[in-house]
């Protein structure tokens, strides 16, 4: 690993500045970065914060919202966490809780203040980066519209972004009232994710 990311990465693991906040929410819980990068990941996924199963295994996309994202991008599980592959760039990197409903809450804003930049400037590799949900799409992209249209203009972004919605079975219903989004962005999104791995 050169030196760039090697230091980042080992801040990162160790991060606990959000503790006070994270013991006030309904969860209580402490901070545990997740953290799946490589020195030479071709592909981002800039995706908004670990939900509470990547919370309690220390490994993200590891459940069925990854799976789809994986049938997404045209991936096997094995070659979506080899080395060399994907870097998850979340705008909060540890599980920001729930509110008393069992609601995810949103990441706090300094994880992103502190850490997004420096980890986005030791991954020199990267091509491709797919932002994931409204919230990262403000985020990343300063859409302000409704995320539907973000990723119906997909093509503004390419080749090098690709907006995406938060591939949880919660969206099957958005899915089906935008079938354009299998027929035409996915077939596209599996292509340059080909290409990125092959280049
Ligand atoms: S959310 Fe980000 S800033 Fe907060 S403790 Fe986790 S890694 Fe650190």
């Amino acid at each position: 690993m050169p030196s760039d990311l090697r230091p980042v990465e080992s801040a990162l693991v160790e991060c606990r500045h959000c503790a006070p906040h994270f013991a006030k929410t309904a969860t209580g819980h402490a901070p545990r970065p997740i953290v799946h990068l490589h020195h030479a990941a071709r592909i981002v996924i800039a995706s908004q914060a670990p939900g509470a199963r990547a919370h309690a295994s220390g490994v993200p996309f590891r459940d069925p919202s990854g799976v789809r994202l994986r049938d997404w991008m045209g991936l096997d599980q094995q070659t979506f966490f080899a080395p060399g592959v994907v870097a998850v760039v979340p705008m909060g990197f540890c599980f920001p809780g729930q509110d008393a409903e069992g609601n995810d809450l949103r990441p706090p804003a300094i994880c992103a203040e502190m850490w997004q930049e420096r980890v986005l400037a030791a991954l020199p590799a990267v091509r491709l980066t797919l932002v994931i949900g409204a919230v990262a799409q403000r985020q990343r992209l300063g859409r302000r519209g409704p995320m539907t249209e973000t990723v119906r203009n997909w093509r503004d972004h390419a080749p090098g972004v690709v907006p995406l919605p938060h591939p949880s079975w919660r969206n099957t219903p958005w899915l089906k009232r935008n079938p354009w989004f299998d027929a035409e962005l996915l077939p596209a999104l599996r292509q340059r994710v080909a290409e990125v791995l092959a280049d």
